[in-house]
């Protein structure tokens, strides 16, 4: 199959190419789109053919579930068995953006969609190219991140090419993404709602607009056993091909144990990657070092990490050595992506 990639300003877009891409969707096939957090791979969500074809493009295992994307709050009523008084509330703050909310589905959700199971998550994303393709396609979208499984997500439409050309027959090329980390996914079936993947929208958040919310247990453990709720964040997503490992403490010593670690790896014969920051990427005397960005920038980590792994990927590296960043509001999302990029491996100095 031809992929073509076609550019789109989100500022002027060009409908003829929005409505090129939703017939597509609607004929049951796939096209790759921006969205705020990562780019999406999208299919009709109402269509069990087409959502197969996701995760047979996509390489991912059957029973972790999709997200619906919608353009209206009303398409929620639609797919809901019923609607929790938190999901207006939760609406009305965060929507469009970048929240899921999990609810039981009707059947007018595919299993397939939703990886066998009767809840659906479903989420109204702020970028007017996916909200546009949304309302030309029918009003239901389903949409992981547009990656090979076990792949970091992709923020740039050159990402979902390298994964995705000759897969799909389209890619809608918006620029590089806002967020670049997936949404935060809320679970809205249980009598205290659960975050059960943290992301841009924090715990304090959302429980500013509806009281009591709890943290999965097993998002925030730093063991690998301790087992999460929601299907796909057991998989070890997210992960660069080298084998990577995190440091955290204090910064003087991180960049001691960095340098340290990264000598014994070169002196084995291993190339090594360093995530610095803008303040200590000119301590670090050997490796590959790039800057994540400044420290207190916690919006440009988020938006530089996943490109950053690819890149480490392009260049073959074997080792990666990351500094951590458990910055005070979205460090949560990023620690809970790193450990993952790095199978849990960290060393607390
Ligand atoms: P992605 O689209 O790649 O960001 O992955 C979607 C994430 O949402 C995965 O971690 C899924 O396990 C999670 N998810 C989707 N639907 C549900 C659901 N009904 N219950 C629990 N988790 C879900
Ligand atoms: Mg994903």
């Amino acid at each position: 199959m031809k992929t073509e990639l076609k550019k789109i300003d989100s500022s002027h877009i060009d409908e003829d190419i929005v409505e090129r891409a939703a017939a597509i969707i609607r004929a049951g096939g796939l096209v790759a789109f921006p969205t705020e957090t990562v780019y999406g791979l999208g299919a009709d969500a109402l269509n069990a053919e087409a959502s197969a074809r996701i995760y047979a493009a996509k390489g991912r295992p059957s029973d972790n579930p999709l997200i619906v994307h919608i353009a209206d709050f009303a398409d929620m009523e639609r797919i809901a068995e019923y609607m929790p008084a938190a999901a207006r509330l939760l609406a009305d703050a965060f929507w469009p953006g970048p929240l899921t909310m999990i609810v039981r589905g009707n059947d007018r959700i595919p299993r397939e969609t939703t990886g066998g199971m009767d809840t659906v998550a479903v989420r109204m994303p702020s970028h007017p190219v996916a909200l546009e393709l949304i309302r030309k396609s029918g009003g239901y979208i389903a949409a992981p991140s547009a990656n090979t499984s076990g792949r970091p997500s992709p923020t740039l439409a050159e990402h979902v090419a390298e994964d995705m050309d000759g897969r799909i027959p389209m890619i809608l090329d918006g620029g590089p993404v806002g967020i670049g980390i997936e949404s935060t996914i809320v679970d809205l079936t249980e009598k205290v709602p659960m975050v059960l993947r943290p992301g841009y929208i924090t715990l304090d958040m959302l429980k500013k607009i509806i009281g009591e919310v709890e943290m999965d247990p097993g998002i925030i453990a730093t063991d690998s056993v301790t087992r999460p709720k929601a299907p796909g964040m057991k998989y070890k997503h997210y992960a660069p091909r080298a084998d990577m490992i995190l440091v955290d403490g204090e910064e003087e010593k991180v960049v001691k144990t960095i340098n340290a670690l990264a000598k014994d790896a070169e002196d084995s014969g291993k190339k090594v990657g360093i995530i610095a920051t803008d303040e200590t990427r000119e301590r670090y005397g050997r490796g590959e070092v790039v800057s994540i960005g400044a420290r207190q920038d916690e919006d440009a980590i988020a938006r530089h990490l996943y490109r950053i792994l690819r890149e480490f990927d392009e260049r073959n590296v074997d080792v990666i050595y990351s500094e951590s960043f458990a910055t005070p509001r979205i460090g949560q999302a990023i620690m809970n992506r790193l450990l993952k990029a790095a199978g849990h491996q960290i060393i607390t100095v």
